[in-house]
């Protein structure tokens, strides 16, 4: 039996699922991550997008990226056309009892959750079972178990995921939240300075009873905000109501949030989520594969979750280039379709990513608080020598470089050298979580610099 016609959400995202390999992470994650397969009707495809801004954006910078990329797909040509199905945060509506997440993503009222993030689709293991059952506490007792709850984790790792779990689950006890990026609350409050309403803006964040704020370090930089997120932070805060932050990057790194928010609110949980180990990334294909309706073989499963390592969002993105794939081509999903797929994700490392290999040793270096010079100097003190393993591991699998080449650049080191330290990085970075992490952050930290290049 043929399969049925692609509906125009599953054709959208296997075309996310092939954009993401063609564009940087955080373009990604910026313009397309939230958009959504609409319609696909009379040569006319509707995506739906979160604002205005980012309609505006898909327009003028990846048109013909995204018309090519469809057009893969499907094999048609489609004028493309942008819908805006809302981001405002806007207090829940009462709930209804019999569909607690009926209210989110309505099209046009604004609501902000992902109906897909709820507890039930996260799936548990060691990298993220401390800041999930710290998510399920302050759900189920909001204002008293953790205040604030402080998540941090890098790119694609679940934080907005249990974010807005921990918002289906309130609005579901009848309480209110309000969910809102760090941006979106920057906005709000400097067009609320701008037109004389900041009174309006505290009663709007005051009113909630749990306020969930995604990628807190966005504000970090900047003044206004961060000062009036404090106040209503404090505002807030001692009236018991509850406050939940995600960041991607460690507290430290942002030194007043740490300072104002860290130590001087007792009662305060900081939970990390690590990148997950093999069996976790398992266990999520299985599930993702699931809801998609697909039942995957072991093999084919174990495949992909050996692929992606850092970052969970890729690890779905592999999943669905296999589902489209099967569902372009009409083929059985087994694993040369896996492997063939997981290929074209190696076949192209340096469009998928384009770090520039100077900028790999320097982030490197930066990272482990190091510089250039000593990952290309002659000292084998342990930390300088794992930082050099790790800039090798990266120069190795981001570049196309020769291994002779990447042995110049680290100080004039033999092929074999940089063959040893890739394949150690490469062996323990499967079994040690924390070394997952550095690599993850490492990763983060380029891939903001490149679109700081960009724009
Ligand atoms: P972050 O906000 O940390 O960048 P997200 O919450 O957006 O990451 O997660 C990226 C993707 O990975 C989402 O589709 C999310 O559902 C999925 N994901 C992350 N962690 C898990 C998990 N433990 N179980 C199931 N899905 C997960
Ligand atoms: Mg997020």
């Amino acid at each position: 039996m043929p399969p049925p016609t692609p509906s125009a959400r599953e054709i959208w995202s296997a075309v996310l699922g092939g954009l993401q390999l063609e564009v940087t992470r955080h373009n990604f994650d910026t313009w397309l991550k939230d958009t959504v397969g609409l319609s696909a009707q009379g040569g006319e495809f509707t995506v739906g997008v979160p604002s205005g801004f980012v309609a505006e954006c898909l327009e003028k910078r990846m048109a013909p990226l995204i018309v090519r990329a469809l057009e893969g797909r499907t094999g048609t040509d489609w004028a493309v056309r942008y819908e805006v199905v809302g981001d405002a945060p806007v207090p829940a509506p009462a709930p209804q009892p019999s569909a607690p997440s009926a209210n989110a993503r309505v099209r046009g009222a604004g609501a902000a959750l992902n109906p897909r993030y709820t507890f039930a689709t996260f799936v548990v293991g060691k990298a993220n079972r401390f800041a999930h059952a710290a998510a399920i506490a302050v759900a189920d007792q909001p204002g008293t178990a953790y205040n604030p709850l402080f998540i941090h984790a890098g790119v694609g790792l679940g934080k907005t995921h249990l974010l807005h779990a921990i918002g289906h689950a309130v609005a579901a006890q009848g309480r209110r939240y309000l969910y809102a990026s760090a941006e979106h609350f920057t906005n709000d409050f400097v067009s609320a300075l701008r037109e004389n309403r900041v009174e309006d803006f505290r009663d709007k964040y005051r009113q909630t009873d749990v306020l969930l704020i995604d990628d807190i370090q966005f504000i970090a930089g900047k003044e206004h905000s961060r000062e009036s997120f404090f106040h209503t932070f404090n505002d807030l805060h001692t009236s018991g109501k509850q406050i939940v932050i995600t960041s991607d990057s460690r507290p430290k790194s942002i030194p007043l949030l740490e300072e104002r928010l860290s130590s001087r609110f007792e009662g305060g949980l900081t939970a990390d989520i690590s990148p997950p180990d093999l069996e976790t990334r398992m266990a999520i294909l299985g599930a993702k594969a699931d809801q998609a309706g697909v039942l995957l073989k072991d093999d084919v499963i174990e495949v992909l979750a050996r692929k992606f390592l850092h970052n969970v969002r890729e690890l779905e993105g592999g999943l669905n280039k296999v589902l489209a794939m099967a569902q372009m081509g009409r083929r059985d999903i087994d694993l040369s379709l896996a492997e063939q797929a997981i290929g074209d994700f190696q076949a192209e490392p340096s469009r998928a990513r384009n770090y520039h290999p100077l900028d790999i040793i320097d982030g490197t270096a930066a990272y482990y608080g190091l510089t250039a010079d000593d990952l290309a100097g002659a000292t084998r003190k342990k930390n300088i020598a794992h930082a050099r393993q790790v800039a090798a591991y990266l120069l190795r699998q981001e570049t196309r470089l020769s291994l002779s080449d990447i042995g110049r650049l680290l100080g004039d080191r033999g092929h074999s050298t940089i063959l040893r330290a890739h394949g150690k990085i490469a062996a323990d970075i499967d079994v040690h979580s924390d070394l997952r992490r550095q690599v993850g952050e490492i990763r983060d930290a380029l891939d903001r610099r490149n679109s700081r290049a960009v724009s």
